[in-house]
């Protein structure tokens, strides 16, 4: 089950550069900064309410995000779903005919397990899946 939007991934080309505007924009300061290094990616994160707001920025010309920038700018560049239990969530959807980027959920940022949906199957919108570890 899906249970709420979890964060936003907006994609910047610097967090020292942008994460001041946040922080003014949301009246919230980043609460972590973690680096990714198996994705390419330094995140930040700032919470709203029960969401976050996740900014990802490139740590190297290779990183999905850098390929990002380069193509769209910076922008919104996935909506994270929070779901109870993510391996009976990646075999429902693939059931349903859905693409899973990676077969296994894997670690991402922010003590979560995490699994992409590929955008050819969601509609051209990047879906991220994600697990609390316990
Ligand atoms: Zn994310």
């Amino acid at each position: 089950m899906l249970r709420k939007i979890e964060h936003l991934g907006i994609a910047v080309k610097s967090i020292d550069e942008t994460l001041a505007t946040f922080e003014t924009l949301l009246g919230s300061s980043c609460y972590k900064i973690e680096e990714v290094a198996s994705e390419g990616v330094k995140t930040a994160f700032l919470q709203i309410g029960e969401s976050k707001m996740e900014l990802l920025e490139a740590t190297n010309p290779a990183s999905p995000i850098a390929k990002y920038l380069e193509k769209r700018g910076q922008g919104i560049h996935h909506i994270a779903f929070d779901v109870e239990d993510i391996h009976m969530e990646i075999d429902r959807l693939s059931k349903a005919g859905f693409q899973l980027i990676q077969a296994s959920p894997k670690d991402g940022a922010d003590n979560k397990l995490i699994a992409f949906l590929h955008p050819k199957s969601t509609e051209g919108i990047l879906v991220e899946l994600c697990q609390e570890k316990s």
